[in-house]
């Protein structure tokens, strides 16, 4: 799992729609992981489907839905801060998501909102909404868009594979909040992909807790060794760029990595290592040993080359020593990741962390956190520079006056870098894919010209 401030939930509202008298209208508020985005977009689209209205802003709603998230203490008070303001622009408020799991949490600080329901309480969540603005459906008028309501630009989509997760990690409260891996059908998420495609989605980012154990909780005769790798290949048969995010590093993630190398989904992974030496590990709870990654990787790159690792990393997490976090530095140097984000050790409500002896002072973990930035910034810089006079495939996400700002395939959108057109770019819209020459790179972006 990133942590909040590294996920990609800036994502631009795209609610056009005008509203018609006397329909019934809800805003959303939508924080928290590419996960929650999904479920928000979810509860929009069963709710433009019913006749609802979406409105953009919290004066045209009837009452606002809060979809939180509670996986750090920092982002279950920016939840609280979220409820309060849509209190007081709008006074009618439903509060669902992972912070919804703990309702006397948030009722005993805002004891005015209309209800509090679960993550993924769909169900309730439209009950709520129900009974705090009834539906008033117009069948000339209401019909469901194609390709549902989408949060994220037109041209990318989030496509959520499977619920919770079987891991144990103690940092982590997710297993908690969500509970065991549940891995949606094969079926219904290519048909979902589908769908997207045919409505103009030019790449799927597959979101779940742990991508690599997709279909792992189905019954072992019923299913493939690895149902994630049938999925991949369906995925990829769909013509989008297919983006893989939360891969757990289980030893089969290597049979993806042919997909990759074959072009069938980007070579591209993002894989939350969490840490490198062994004893952090074992105190993380985490099953997967520093070294045997290094020699994963380098297996990795013999087979994709071209293969992009973007990663996670905690800082500071209790019993951490200097020589443990001096292995991680070590690591990273060795393993010349291209995107990696950190954050430091952070006590969260619930965690099996909170008790572990031998917490780090603050100026501790801001030290590390600061050394581990240096050398993942270096190497990010080095990589990025390679790629000068490289042709590339990039996709648009933004045309302006001054520059079209793409993305490489090496770059997932709102985490990692951009690659800036300044000149010839006034006939791109966002969704075409293009090719460049990479004649300047920075720490983290790159710029090129059309070839
Ligand atoms: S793999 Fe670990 S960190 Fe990720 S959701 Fe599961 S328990 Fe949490």
């Amino acid at each position: 799992m990133n942590p909040p401030d590294l996920r990609p939930d800036l994502s631009r509202a795209r609610i056009t729609e005008t509203r018609r008298d006397g329909q019934p209208t809800i805003g959303m508020v939508s924080l928290g992981c590419p996960k929650a985005l999904v479920d928000s977009e979810r509860i929009l689209t069963r709710l433009r489907a019913e006749g609802y209205g979406i409105s953009p802003d919290y004066t045209g709603a009837d009452a606002v839905i809060v979809n939180t998230c509670g996986f750090l203490d920092s982002a279950k008070a920016e939840s609280l801060d979220a409820i309060g303001e849509a209190l007081a622009e709008n006074g009618r408020v439903i509060v669902t998501g992972c912070l919804g799991a703990e309702p006397e949490y948030i009722t005993g600080t805002h004891p005015k909102v209309l209800a509090v329901t679960g993550p993924h309480q769909y169900e309730q969540v439209l009950d709520a909404v129900h009974s705090a603005v009834p539906p008033a459906p117009d069948p000339f008028v209401d019909l469901l868009p194609a390709s549902g309501v989408s949060l994220t630009p037109r041209h990318f989509s989030y496509l959520k594979i499977s619920e919770g997760c079987n891991h144990k990690c103690r940092f982590c409260i997710i297993p908690d909040m969500r509970g065991k891996l549940a891995s949606r059908p094969q079926k219904a998420v290519v048909r979902e992909a589908e769908k997207l495609v045919e409505a103009g989605v030019k790449e799927l980012l597959v979101i779940s807790q742990d991508t690599s154990a997709y279909g792992t909780d189905w019954p072992r005769g019923e299913r493939a060794q690895f149902p994630i790798l049938d999925l991949a290949k369906e995925l990829g048969q769909l013509g989008a760029w297919v983006r893989m995010h939360y891969v757990y590093p289980y030893p089969h993630v290597r049979e993806l990595i042919p997909l990759m190398a074959e072009g069938l989904v980007l070579p591209y992974l993002d894989i939350p290592f969490q840490h490198a030496h062994p004893d952090t590990l074992k105190r993380m709870a985490r099953p997967v040993a520093g070294s045997r990654t290094l020699d994963e990787i380098a297996a990795w790159r013999a087979v994709c080359p071209d293969l992009t690792l973007r990663s996670t990393f905690i800082v500071g997490y209790p019993g951490e020593t200097a020589a443990e976090f001096q292995t991680l530095l070590d690591w990273l140097d060795e393993a010349q990741l291209d995107r990696v984000g950190c954050f430091k050790y952070e006590n969260v409500a619930g965690a099996r962390s909170n008790a572990l002896p031998g917490h780090v002072p603050e100026e501790v973990k801001q030290d590390r956190w600061e050394r581990f930035m240096e050398k993942a910034q270096a190497i990010s810089e080095a990589k990025l520079a390679a790629k000068v006079g490289q042709r590339i495939e990039v996709i648009v996400d933004e045309v302006e006056d001054d520059a079209a700002t793409c993305r490489t395939k090496a770059d997932a959108p709102e985490i990692d870098g951009c690659l800036f057109i300044d000149e010839g770019h006034e006939d791109l819209k966002p969704g075409d894919i293009v090719t460049v020459e990479v004649d300047e790179a920075g720490e983290y972006d790159l710029w090129g010209r059309r070839v």
